[in-house]
């Protein structure tokens, strides 16, 4: 079924869920190193591999992390909360359980406001809540799939690592635009955890996955569905399109008179999705509160003092920014396309002027690394060496094009712009005898065009202007050498 006669019979509603490592520096009841890749098995002991005997203590970090991002999603905090065991037998974690949390989560009741188009839709938090992430397991065979695997390999690496997990109460009211709103949901979130400074949400990498629930009922009816589960969807697009093919899948099966299978699904970047587990209940897990850890009691006085220490909203610091930077819309729309906010943020805080600090990261800079497949902000220029290579443009000392050969420099690892002036010789020529010579030399060379100047052609300066700073060796300041041309044949 399309789209529009999908939307057009049924109601869509949302249901999110979204795990979020968090970057503390250990995992979340071990001392671990909590980060990206490493050698299999190369981070783990007894308690993230589960071992009798070892006992869990709870990260601090974590634990204030997780209340943070509660409270930027304006949640409850628990006065008191418990960590539980979610049991289940699969061998990407050793214990045979997840220690998570169940009724008391650490943060509950929020409430977002989404904007899409200009349009504001309010999203409900139910709970954000801690937990540990499994182990991996690599299943080994053609499709490297576990239907049909030779053997499996497990690495407990991940093992251990902070998660909060953050869901949302049915979203409804939505239409046509679920997908979008989804989508516009989690890149709020992405922005605030970013602005947090709690994880590195990276999607492609996994520190930020999304579970995506959608049920339908009929259109008006107002009475929800059964949902499906797609897992794991990896990026802001996959979100929107994920959905988009659940709504034609489901609303096919019911306008045909069937029945929607409760369970979770894979999705394929294709444009499809396949049918996983079917769901397990909650009863399933037989969750306990764990017996290892005592309970979590936050001193509220804590809690008000990381409230009033929580960062700019991203989407108020943008309006801000662009203001103070006196940016159009679609200029702002490029900087934050690019994602430079930050680095040009950064320069224009070095001396820069928001004009030009825009426009050497949106250049040379996004230039870079784009050819070195490179976030902006790992590109091997700092907004300080950006700042010192403006500094040398505003006092005459660089030219637009030595700046940019300064610029290609810093990157190519040769050491700060002034060492590399000095280095190469790459200043303008301020020396007023050989630009005099330099200028004399050019006028020589194009007697047609100095006639024309002293005639009044004024444009016929350029073709002498070329030979003179050919004569500097590029290394001129046009406007000056200019100057001095019309003055000598004055
Ligand atoms: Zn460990
Ligand atoms: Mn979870």
């Amino acid at each position: 079924m399309d789209y529009d006669q999908a939307v057009e019979l049924f109601d869509p509603a949302l249901g999110l869920e979204v795990h979020v490592e968090l970057n503390t520096a250990s995992k979340l009841f071990c001392g671990c190193a909590n980060r990206f890749s490493g050698p299999p098995n190369s981070r783990t002991c007894p308690v993230c591999l589960g071992l009798p005997g070892s006992l869990p203590v709870v990260n601090a970090r974590a634990v204030e992390s997780a209340i943070r991002i509660g409270l930027a999603l304006n949640c409850q905090i628990a006065r008191q909360c418990c960590f539980a065991r979610k049991n289940y037998f699969y061998p990407d974690m050793t214990k045979d359980f997840q220690t998570s949390q169940y009724d008391e989560p650490i943060c509950f009741d929020g409430r977002v406001a989404v904007e899409l188009a200009g349009q504001v839709f309010d999203v409900e938090i139910e709970r954000a809540h801690l937990e540990e992430d499994a182990g991996q397991l690599l299943h080994q065979g053609a499709t490297g799939r576990i239907q049909g695997a030779d053997y499996s390999l497990v690495d407990y690496n991940r093992a251990g690592t902070p998660l909060v997990e953050i869901v949302t109460r049915p979203i409804t009211g939505t239409g046509a635009q679920a997908p979008q709103v989804a989508r516009a949901y989690v890149a709020w979130l992405r922005d605030q955890l970013r602005a947090l400074g709690v994880s590195d949400v990276r999607m492609e990498q996994g520190s930020l996955r999304c579970d995506a629930n959608l049920s339908l009922s009929p259109k008006g009816s107002g009475v929800l569905g059964t949902r499906t589960e797609t897992k794991n969807v990896n990026s802001l697009r996959s979100i929107e399109r994920a959905l988009g093919y659940e709504i034609r899948r489901q609303a096919a099966i019911l306008a045909d008179g069937g029945r929607v299978v409760q369970e979770t699904r894979h999705w394929h970047e294709e444009g499809t999705t396949s049918p996983g587990r079917s769901k397990e209940q909650a009863e399933d897990y037989r969750y306990f509160p764990e017996p290892d850890l005592p309970q979590l009691r936050p001193d509220p006085e804590w809690v008000e003092s990381l409230r009033r220490r929580l960062p700019e909203d991203p989407r108020a610091r943008v309006a801000r920014l662009q203001a103070e930077w006196g940016l159009t819309d679609l200029e702002m729309r490029d900087v934050l396309g690019a994602e430079a906010l930050d680095v040009v943020e950064a320069t224009v805080a070095a001396g820069v002027s928001p004009a030009a600090a825009r426009k050497w990261w949106l250049t040379e800079l996004l230039r870079f690394a784009n050819a070195a497949g490179l976030e902006l902000a790992a590109v091997p220029m700092t907004p300080a060496q950006v700042a010192a290579v403006q500094a040398l443009v505003d006092s005459g000392r660089l030219n637009d094009k030595l700046a940019r050969q300064v610029t290609e420099a810093v990157l190519a690892g040769e050491g700060e712009p002034d060492q590399i002036v000095a280095r190469r010789g790459l200043a303008l020529v301020s020396d007023t005898a050989q630009l005099q010579a330099a200028v004399e030399r050019a006028v020589a060379a194009c007697p047609q065009a100095a006639e024309s100047v002293r005639q009044g052609k004024a444009q016929a300066v350029g073709a002498i202007i070329g030979a003179a700073m050919r004569e500097l060796g590029g290394q001129g300041d046009a406007a000056q050498v200019r100057q001095l041309i019309l003055e000598t044949l004055a």
